[in-house]
């Protein structure tokens, strides 16, 4: 066994965009495991939005990360020393175990699952059938309630909850409309995912530009968004909603680092008589199961697609996550460990 490990800890929080050197290598000796607890060597670690929040000390729905303490993160990996009856050596789970090659877990392993990588690969635990997986299952099932005929709007739609999202949104019958940076983006979201348009907000001039954009792709208004982004984008699509829409509010990257957001058209949620919902997808744990049973199948027979963006060892991460950040990602944004 390998008798280091090496981890990220947060060394100091952004007060901008965040740099690398917010972040800490260390390296640490891996104890002896006491009884109930299990060894995990990671072999993908998770990079997602939500970790930029995490180094941050303002109010939120959630406590910052500590300083000086493993950056937080899920992982899969296999389990390669156990002192708990309920995992054998082998066992491939996913957990949260943060920026680090290993991880021991006590409790019996609370916190980890088990998973089968049958049909569906190990890292897809982290993406389609992992939590970006049923943030995207949530906001649209539970929160916009699409109908058939319906248009749906999903901003970051290359990326791990929008490709879903959108392919969710079409197998109800809906129109599904993308919002995405950049041509190769918008092509690989209507060309691979299967989405009846996108709009490249890249491409746009201004706010304007983007506006008459948005109008050609949705011809009969929109009446669910699934928001990731904020300012311009959400600006728009307010002003594209039809009457009694929902707006499923997931993400505002656009503002993750400080930056005000402020809504030009407030007065459109009275006018339209929009719902307009926040949620935390870890808030609605009755959906999970179900949702992950119908993620897996599509992953599993190939019919729910998606894309990873996969970088090279633990030392990449800060410079990945920075880069997921400014959408240098393009689909779900990994570290490969081994
Ligand atoms: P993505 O894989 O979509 O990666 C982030 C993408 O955001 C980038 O690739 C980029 O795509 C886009 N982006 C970044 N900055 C900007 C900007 N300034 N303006 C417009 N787009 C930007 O990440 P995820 O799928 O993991 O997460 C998507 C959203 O969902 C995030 O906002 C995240 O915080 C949120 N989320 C919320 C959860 C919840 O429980 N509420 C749970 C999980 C995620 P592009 O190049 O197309 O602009």
């Amino acid at each position: 066994m390998t008798v280091t490990n090496r981890r990220f800890v947060l060394a100091s929080r952004p007060t901008a965009a965040p740099r690398e050197d917010n972040f800490r290598l260390e390296t640490a000796p891996i104890p002896e495991l006491g009884a109930g607890q299990v060894l995990v060597r990671h072999h993908y670690l998770s990079l997602d939005p939500y970790m930029r929040g995490r180094m941050s000390d303002q109010k939120s729905y959630a406590a910052p990360q500590p300083l000086g303490e493993v950056m937080i993160g899920g992982t899969v990996g296999e389990v390669v020393a156990t002192r708990s009856a309920g995992f054998v050596v082998g066992d491939k789970v996913v957990g949260m175990g943060g920026w680090q090659e290993y991880a021991i877990v006590g409790g019996d392993g609370a916190g980890l699952r088990k998973v089968d990588t049958a049909h569906v690969p190990l890292q897809a635990y982290l993406g389609a059938v992992g939590m970006p997986g049923v943030t995207a299952w949530v906001g649209l099932n539970a929160i916009c309630e699409p109908k058939e005929g319906e248009t749906v709007v999903v901003s970051a739609a290359s990326g791990a909850v929008g490709g879903i999202v959108g392919q969710l949104a079409k197998a109800k019958g809906c129109r599904a409309v993308g919002v995405a940076g950049g041509k190769d983006k918008c092509d690989y979201v209507v060309g691979e995912l299967g989405f009846d348009a996108c709009v490249d907000y890249k491409a746009a001039a201004g706010p304007e530009a983007f506006f008459a954009m948005l109008r050609g792709a949705t011809p009969s208004g929109i009446d669910c968004y699934f928001e990731n982004v904020g300012g311009m984008i959400l600006d728009a699509v307010m002003l594209q909603m039809n009457a009694f829409g929902r707006i499923a509010m997931c993400g505002m990257i656009a503002g993750y680092d400080g930056q005000p957001l402020p809504l030009q058209h407030p007065a459109l949620i009275l006018r339209s008589r929009l719902k307009v919902q926040g949620f935390i997808v870890s808030e609605h744990p009755q959906h999970w199961p179900r949702a992950l049973s119908e993620l897996g199948a599509g992953v599993a027979t190939g019919k729910l697609k998606y894309r990873e963006s996969i970088a090279n060892g633990l030392d990449s991460a800060p410079a990945a996550f920075i880069g997921l950040l400014q959408g240098k990602n393009f689909g779900k944004q990994l570290v490969k460990l081994i």
